[in-house]
């Protein structure tokens, strides 16, 4: 067909980044199909159903593509109003529309309002994992520089905050140290607190090829899951016991002896005083387990596994799993442990791999969309607060604005009734997305942007490969850093950046250490195999082969012990009451569905959030919906299925539709050192409909 062209791109959802390819109706401006690039590295020549069918977003009918102001903002700020009011048509009862000049007028008036009424502080900027690097880059140089505000978070806060803060602390670099190739070459694979097949699909296809090869997968997660199949030993586990587990298989390793003793010496510190804490955790020896009734089996498991994992070429894999819980970060301490006791780190076929959420949450906390770290993990001038302590703020009346770029913040965040009161308090929220999501909705200026499949900039994936997208059609729209370009000018800034590689070239020189050799030109050469940073003359592959990116080049062991608590509290004390619930992804759709819902395809496969209850507890659900309800808030009605993959006294439910308000049920129990919410596991109480 003359119209259609073939062009290369990344997909626009999870953090595995796949290759594809789109077939392009140039003449009507049109995606007809997207597939797994042929020559693709990551994808495989396969991508998920996400990847494959959901691109309708990308033409749908609600598209935000004008830009909207509300209208009750309008009516409290008459001067705005005065400044911009030519410009404004009604579109409904709530909104004007208006063109993005004046939208991006109206913002900075209102920002320069509060700055002189609450101070530079009072001013947050939020999101940007789902953007390119260059327009987050962009989004925190804006907010640090011209706004002179600390305040900049993105949305790794509710997802591997905790990876980045224990892998850094441990061996001085939170990302995963080997290509996803480099699963060929294990010998050995733990996989825990990851439903792989289903949030990282095309990763897990791997790793069931290798599985399937060579029987050598162990999975520990709360529930069943498809990756169990293939898995040699299934480990179920009680809720909140990973940490318990984690260094159960340390202990294993040091009490048999199976460590790598030249390793330690020439590559590690804090060994002996490690060693000496964990021998003497009585939380620390695999028999624990078998004082937890239905449990007892894992404590002969967890022996078997340390012996496969200390004396094989080995990685872990994990996810949210082990991430959203109080003690995440310690668990993530954890593992790198046992790669450091092992030597199963700094080589192929043996590593580390969180499986990180978001297409760009690598990128984004690479260029310094956190409010600890600037570009390149670089210490900032001033540390600001992350997202829980600003929507604390916010409640305290001293954060007034906040600047969002799709992260939507009123439906993945937890305590949801607390974060809405905390929005309601502000005197300006302004959002960049593609659609009218939670959070737009409770907006005051909108702002509709580019998509992935419509722009040019660089996607960072969960194994640190660079990859320069570029667009599949054209759009009007503007990109995310041509509207922060636009405020920044407007707020006294002096950005006049004309494209986004002029931005990637700054990049470049401010993260050199991670980018100097990754300039637009050689990316594009690349573009097949991409580039794992740090990039210079080479690109790296392999983290850690020779030392540790630490500032003394070792790796570092820091003991924390589990602390009892929960659903193994209740077990041992033989009083397991009620309900305990964890939340998860199903493949079909992408955190908040904002794009995935707008393929019929995949809206046909899943169209709300069901809660998976065990058969054993089947005679408590007496209709077929329940709400359910914790102390801090409740669901709206949620269609129940009976299924032999949870566990007694356990649920399950995913979390992307915002109509089912599943994250009202969580408080503000959170990862102990970085502030990640526990979604992985809270009370509740059953209520039939
Ligand atoms: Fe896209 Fe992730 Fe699916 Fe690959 S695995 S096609 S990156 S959603």
């Amino acid at each position: 067909m003359e119209n259609i062209e073939t062009i290369d791109s990344v997909c626009t959802y999870c953090g595995v980044g796949c290759d594809i390819a789109a077939n392009v109706d140039t003449k009507e401006n049109k995606i007809k199909s997207i597939f797994a690039h042929p020559d693709g590295v990551v994808s495989q020549g396969k991508l998920c159903i996400k990847g494959k069918y959901g691109f309708d977003f990308v033409d749908a009918p609600d598209r935000l593509r004008i830009p909207r102001i509300r209208k009750s903002f309008l009516e409290k700020n008459p001067t705005i109003k005065d400044a911009i009011g030519s410009s404004l048509v009604e579109l409904d009862d709530i909104w004007y529309e208006t063109n993005l000049d004046d939208a991006t007028t109206a913002a900075s008036m209102k920002l320069k309002e509060i700055q002189a009424n609450y101070g530079r502080k009072s001013i947050a900027s939020i999101g940007g994992a789902r953007t390119s690097c260059e327009s987050v880059y962009l989004f925190q140089k804006f907010t640090r520089h011209t706004l002179n505000s600390p305040h900049v978070d993105n949305c790794a806060r509710v997802c591997h905050s905790p990876s980045l803060s224990g892998m850094k602390r441990t061996i001085g670099e939170g990302a995963a140290t080997n290509p996803y190739n480099d699963i060929y070459n294990a010998e050995f694979m733990i996989v825990i607190g990851s439903n792989t097949t289903e949030a990282h699909p095309i990763i897990a296809n791997r790793i069931i090829d290798v599985a399937r090869d060579h029987d050598n997968l162990a999975v520990f997660d709360i529930r069943e899951i498809k990756l169990h199949r293939f898995s040699k030993y299934k480990g179920i586990m009680p809720h909140e016991a990973n940490l318990l587990t984690l260094n159960m298989l340390a202990y294993v390793i040091i009490d048999e002896e199976l460590y790598d003793e030249s390793f330690l010496e020439n590559r590690t510190k804090g060994f002996d005083d490690f060693k000496e804490k964990i021998m003497n955790d009585p939380y620390a020896n695999p028999n624990y387990y078998n004082e937890i009734e239905g449990y007892e089996y894992l404590s002969k498991m967890i022996r078997k596994v340390a012996r496969e994992y200390a004396l094989k070429k080995s990685m872990i894999f994990w996810g949210l799993g082990i991430t959203e819980h109080i003690d995440g970060s310690y668990a993530v301490m954890a593992m790198v442990h046992l790669a450091l006791m092992t030597g199963n780190i700094g080589k192929s076929g043996a590593g580390l791999m969180p499986l990180r959420g978001q297409n760009n949450v690598q990128g984004a906390c690479d260029m310094g969309m956190l409010p600890y770290f600037d570009p390149d993990y670089q210490e900032p001038k001033e540390v600001g607060l992350m997202t829980p302590q600003l929507v604390d703020e916010m409640l305290e009346d001293k954060v007034k604005a906040v600047l969002n770029i799709s992260e939507d913040l009123t439906h993945i965040h937890p305590n949801l009734n607390k974060v809405n009161k905390a929005f309601e308090k502000l005197e300006l929220l302004m959002v960049q997305d593609l659609f009218m999501t939670d959070v737009a909705q409770r907006a005051d200026i909108v702002i509709g942007v580019k998509s992935a499949y419509e722009k040019t900039g660089v996607y960072i994936n969960a194994m640190r490969r660079l990859h320069l997208s570029q667009p599949l059609v054209k759009s009007d729209l503007p990109d995310d850093w041509e509207v922060i370009q636009l405020m920044d000018n407007k707020m006294g800034g002096d950005a006049s950046y004309v494209s986004s590689e002029e931005i990637w070239r700054e990049v470049q020189k401010v993260a050199y250490r991670r980018f100097s050799g990754a300039d637009y030109h050689r990316l594009e050469k690349h573009r097949k195999r991409g580039l794992q940073w740090p990039v210079h003359t080479e690109d790296t592959p392999i983290l850690h082969q020779l030392d540790f990116r630490t500032d003394d080049g070792l790796g570092h062991f820091h003991y924390n012990q589990y602390k009892l608590r929960g659903m193994i509290k209740e077990i041992k004390e033989k009083k397991l009451t009620g309900y305990h619930l964890s939340t998860g992804r199903t493949i079909a759709h992408y955190n908040n569905a904002a794009q995935t819902s707008r393929s019929e395809s995949l809206m046909k496969r899943y169209d709300e959030d069901v809660l998976l209850v065990c058969e054993e507890d089947a005679a408590d659900f007496t209709s077929d919906r329940v709400i359910l309800r914790s102390e801090f808030g409740e669901t709206t009605p949620l269609t129940i299925k009976i299924t032999d993959k949870v566990q007694p006294k356990t649920l399950f439910s995913t979390f992307h539709h915002a109509k089912s308000k599943i994250n009202a049920l969580f408080g503000d129990a959170r990862d102990e050192v970085i502030m990640t919410a526990a979604f992985k596991t809270i009370k509740v109480e059953v209520i039939n409909c």
